[in-house]
């Protein structure tokens, strides 16, 4: 195993337990120089990650290189030090090292459309809690703008929305090349941007002017009212002209938070389908196929053990068989059961620390800043208190999804639009504010450690 591969193997243990944000924040052009005897050098781009590194994550890496069969490291040395980037390096990539499949390393570029050339109805698995899901983009596919328009899938996280969304994709673009894939995030900043500089037109042009217009996670739009009136005029003109709208979001229309009720009422018009939680069977063959994918083989029953154990999320799915991989490969062993129940073992229990709750969001933030929680539930308007306090109703929402009313119920019972002023507000404010992201990173690192 070289540097590169064990780098790799690192990295595919440490971002298990990490969001995609804040793994790509410590860890974006970091490599092994060199690794000796008993010493290992890992270059970081900046003395701020370095610092981080060396206190947050060092023993989280000192274990890691155990885990891919490092035993004899005894010391980690980081260090400030760059590279030339390629598009290669530029990005950890998948961790699988097997060089003889093309598509085990999936191309960190996305194509023209926004897509990424992995999510393709070829390697989505379809079972009975997508399968309604699957052939309602399978129809639009075959029959854009007529079928169902818009489309509106909905689902929990790590279901699968954006793989169909951009299977659709890559079926249309056989046809079109006017397609456009963006989360409703991107709509958002491509709008208020271009009102900024004057460039309401262009955006129009760029919007209205597609076969296909494919929006992620709809749901952020809540709240978010000159955005939900451009979007509401760019469906209507979509729509007039038979243009294929598809939407996803984590919940039904009318369940989103501060949507207009015109937009809702709109997203019922085609068709609403649901993606549930795959269960057992669909489970194992999901985990059967990136198998296959991956070029590597692994008894029926050992991938039943897996799908026994991981069983809400295909995101968590994947993560947990390809670090199972990663340690069989990088250990030149066969997986046995038992040591696939030693290593799962780890894996569950690193997912559930994502079990994050109101409370601990509370008593992270309160630990942070160093405030009481009385006061930060309370009625202050000193600015020490209100930031903090904003925060905590962002992090609740961003991180587990609360609704507003129970955020601003667990807030002292302040008002549902409190809580959406302030996500809205930090939100948009951490897109200017370095060091305000940066504050928000350090907290997500607390909660994530300690709960
Ligand atoms: P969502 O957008 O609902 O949060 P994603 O579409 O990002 O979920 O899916 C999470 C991961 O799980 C992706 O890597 C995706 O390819 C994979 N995945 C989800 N459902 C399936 C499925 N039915 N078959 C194959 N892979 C799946
Ligand atoms: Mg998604």
């Amino acid at each position: 195993m070289n540097n590169e591969q064990l780098w790799q193997a690192i990295l595919g243990e440490v971002e298990l337990n990490l969001s995609r944000a804040n793994f790509t924040t410590w860890f974006k052009h970091t490599f092994i120089s060199s690794c000796e005897n008993d010493k290992v050098i890992i270059c970081v781009p900046t003395n701020f990650v370095k610092t981080w590194l060396e206190k947050k994550y060092h023993q989280e890496l000192s274990t890691a290189f155990k885990n891919a069969g490092q035993i004899n490291i005894k010391e980690i040395i980081y260090k400030v030090e760059t590279r030339k980037i390629t598009p290669d390096n530029e990005l950890p990539k998948n961790i699988n090292n097997n060089k003889n499949n093309e598509t085990i390393n999936r191309p960190p570029i996305l194509n023209r459309f926004g897509l990424n050339p992995y999510y393709s109805f070829n390697n989505f698995v379809v079972g009975k809690n997508n399968e309604l899901a699957h052939a309602a983009c399978q129809a639009v596919s075959a029959n854009p703008g007529h079928a169902y328009n818009p489309l509106f899938i909905y689902g929990d996280v790590g279901l699968g929305k954006t793989h169909l969304l951009q299977g659709i994709g890559h079926e249309l673009a056989k046809k079109t090349n006017k397609i456009l894939y963006v989360s409703s995030e991107k709509f958002t900043n491509d709008y208020i941007n271009a009102v900024r500089s004057g460039q309401a037109k262009e955006f129009k042009d760029l919007y209205r002017n597609v076969d296909l217009l494919l929006i992620d996670d709809i749901q952020f739009m809540g709240g978010k009212d000159g955005t939900q009136q451009e979007f509401f005029h760019t469906f209507n003109d979509l729509h007039q002209t038979n243009k294929q709208i598809v939407i996803s979001s984590d919940r039904p229309p009318k369940a989103i938070p501060a949507l207009e009720k015109r937009l809702s009422s709109r997203f019922e018009w085609g068709m609403t389908v649901d993606i549930s939680a795959p269960d057992l069977e669909t489970r194992i063959a999901i985990l059967e196929a990136k198998c296959k994918e991956k070029n590597y083989k692994m008894e029926e029953k050992i991938l039943t053990y897996i799908a026994n154990h991981v069983q809400n999320n295909v995101r968590e799915l994947e993560g947990a068989l390809t670090r199972l991989i990663a340690f069989y490969e990088f250990n030149n062993t066969q997986p046995s059961i038992d040591t696939t129940k030693n290593i799962l073992s780890g894996i569950i229990s690193s997912f559930q620390t994502k079990s994050t709750t109101p409370k601990t969001i509370i008593d992270t933030v309160a630990k942070f800043f160093d405030i009481n929680i009385k006061e930060l539930i309370g009625s202050s308007r000193k600015k020490e208190t209100v930031i903090p306090r904003q925060i905590i109703m962002f992090l609740m929402r961003q991180e587990i999804s609360a609704s507003y009313p129970l955020i601003g119920q667990e807030l002292g019972g302040r008002d549902h639009t409190t809580a959406m002023h302030a996500f809205n507000k930090i939100h948009k404010e951490i897109e200017e504010d370095e060091k305000l992201k940066q504050t928000i990173n350090s907290i997500k690192q607390l909660l994530y450690n300690n709960c």
